[in-house]
C-alpha cells in the first residue's frame, strides 16, 4: 500500500520546486492568465532543474523518480499557475508514451532532449469527431511506397504549436474484428505536411497553448512508428490515465491548495463589524469546507498515484481522483469567492482564474462522465 507521508527526499523536492514556482512562476502567474503566453524561457529552467524530466530514467537524461514526484512538481506549479502546469504536465505525457512504448533508438533519439527541457513534446489523439470516442478518429495512415502518409486534423492539442516532437495517433487498418484499429507515429515539428492550425482561445488554463493540429500528406518513415502498428490507441488510452490523469489530479490538488490559502488569507484579513471576517462562523464553514475538499482531494491523488508508482493496475483509482479533484477544485473556487464577497470577482485576485482554471481541467483527459463511467466499470465487474 503506498504511503501517505512523502519521504525526506520527496520533501526536499517539494521545498525545491516551491521555492523555484515563488522566485520564477507566480510574479508573471497574472500575466500568464491575461497574455495567455507560456513562458517557455521558465520551462528551460524547470528542464535544467530536472522537473520537465522527472518521470525520465537516468539513462535518458531524467532524473529516474516517479509519478509521485511528478505530481509534487505539478502540485507545486498549479498552486500559483495552473496554465502553465498544463503544458508541463502534457509534455510528459508525450514523453511517457515514448518511454513506456518507444524502441532503444527512439528513446535514446528523442528522450535527452525532452528531459533537459530543451524540446516540447505532445501527444494528439483527440479529433472533432472523436474526444471522449477515441474510436472515432477520422485521420489516416496510408503505407506507400515504405513511407506512412498521414492525413488528418487533431484538436485541443496541448502544446499544439510550440511542441517539438509530438505523438500522433491515425487510423492504420482494421483489427481482426473488423473494427478500425490506430497506430502512433512520432512526428517532428516542422517535418513537411504536419503544421499547427487555429489555436482556442480557452477561459481557463491560460497559458498552455491548445489547438489543431494538421495533417496534410505527411509523410513519416517506418522508424516513426511507436510500440507497433495498430497498437496507437491502446497506448494513448494507457498513458492518458497513467500521466493525463494522475497530472490533472496534481494540478487540481494545486488550485484546492490555492483556494484554502487564498481564502484564509482574506478571511483574516477583511475586516466587518470590528473584526475579521475569519471570525464569522458562516465564513469558517466555507473554510472548513475548502480544507476537506483539499485534504480529500490530496489523499486520492497521491493514493492513485502511489499505486501506479508501485506498478499496480489502478484506472478505477485514478479516475477517482481526477473526478473528485478536478470537480473539488470548481466547488472550492466558487465557495472562496462567495466568502470574498465582490472582492471575490476582481481580477487583482487570484480567485477568478482559479475558478477558470478548474473548469478547464474537467474535460482535459477525459470528462467526468466518462471518469464516472470507468468506475463504474470496474465496481461493477
Ligand atoms: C484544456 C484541454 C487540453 C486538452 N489537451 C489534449 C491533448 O493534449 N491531447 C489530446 O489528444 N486531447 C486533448 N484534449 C481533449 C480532451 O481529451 C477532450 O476534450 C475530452 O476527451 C472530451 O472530448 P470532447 O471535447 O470531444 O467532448 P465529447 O466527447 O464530444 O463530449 C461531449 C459530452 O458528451 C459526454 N460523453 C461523451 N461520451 C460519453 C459517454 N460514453 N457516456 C456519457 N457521456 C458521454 C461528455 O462527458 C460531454 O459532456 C484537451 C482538452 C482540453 C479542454
Amino acid at each position: 500500500m503506498p504511503e501517505f507521508t512523502f519521504s525526506p527526499a520527496q520533501e526536499m523536492l517539494r521545498k525545491a520546486v516551491r521555492e523555484f514556482v515563488e522566485k520564477e512562476i507566480e510574479p508573471i502567474a497574472h500575466k500568464i492568465d491575461a497574455e495567455n503566453s507560456c513562458p517557455m524561457d521558465v520551462f528551460r529552467k524547470m528542464g535544467a532543474l530536472g522537473f520537465a524530466g522527472v518521470i525520465v530514467p537516468k539513462e535518458y537524461g531524467g532524473a529516474g523518480l516517479g509519478l509521485t514526484e511528478r505530481a509534487i512538481i505539478l502540485e507545486e506549479t498549479a498552486r500559483h499557475a495552473a496554465g502553465f502546469a498544463m503544458t508541463l504536465m502534457t509534455h510528459q505525457l508525450g514523453i511517457e508514451v515514448l518511454l513506456s512504448y518507444g524502441s532503444e533508438e527512439q528513446k535514446r533519439k528523442y528522450l535527452p532532449e525532452l528531459a533537459s527541457g530543451k524540446k516540447l513534446g505532445g501527444l494528439a489523439v483527440t479529433e472533432p469527431s472523436g474526444g471522449s470516442d477515441v474510436g472515432g478518429q477520422q485521420s489516416t495512415g496510408e503505407l506507400k511506397d515504405g513511407k506512412w502518409v498521414l492525413n488528418g486534423r487533431k484538436c485541443f492539442i496541448t502544446n499544439s504549436s510550440e511542441a517539438d516532437v509530438c505523438v500522433v495517433t491515425v487510423r492504420t487498418g482494421e483489427d481482426a474484428k473488423g473494427r478500425p484499429s490506430f497506430s502512433a507515429f512520432i512526428i517532428e515539428k516542422g517535418t513537411p505536411g504536419f503544421a499547427p492550425g487555429r489555436e482556442e482561445d480557452k477561459f481557463g488554463l491560460r497559458g498552455s497553448g491548445t489547438g489543431d493540429l494538421s495533417l496534410n500528406n505527411c509523410q513519416a518513415g517506418e522508424d516513426a512508428v511507436l510500440g507497433g502498428v495498430g497498437n496507437g490507441t491502446k497506448m494513448a488510452l494507457a498513458a492518458i490515465s497513467k500521466v493525463g490523469r494522475t497530472g490533472m489530479s496534481a494540478i487540481s490538488v494545486g488550485i484546492l491548495r490555492g483556494c484554502l490559502e487564498e481564502g484564509v488569507r482574506f478571511a483574516k484579513e477583511r475586516v466587518l463589524y470590528g473584526k475579521p471576517i475569519a471570525k464569522l462562523q458562516a465564513i469558517q464553514l466555507e473554510i472548513a469546507r475548502n480544507r476537506v475538499d483539499y485534504e480529500a482531494a490530496r489523499l486520492l491523488t497521491y493514493y492513485a498515484i502511489g499505486l501506479k508508482d508501485a506498478g499496480g493496475s489502478c484506472d478505477a483509482e485514478i479516475a477517482t481522483a481526477k473526478y473528485f479533484s478536478t470537480e473539488a477544485a470548481v466547488r472550492a473556487a466558487k465557495r472562496t469567492m462567495d466568502l470574498m464577497g465582490g472582492y471575490g470577482v476582481v481580477n487583482d485576485y487570484p480567485v477568478g482564474r482559479y475558478l477558470r482554471d478548474a473548469l478547464a481541467t474537467i474535460p482535459s483527459g477525459g470528462t467526468s462522465h466518462v471518469m464516472q463511467l470507468v468506475i463504474a466499470g470496474q465496481t461493477l465487474a
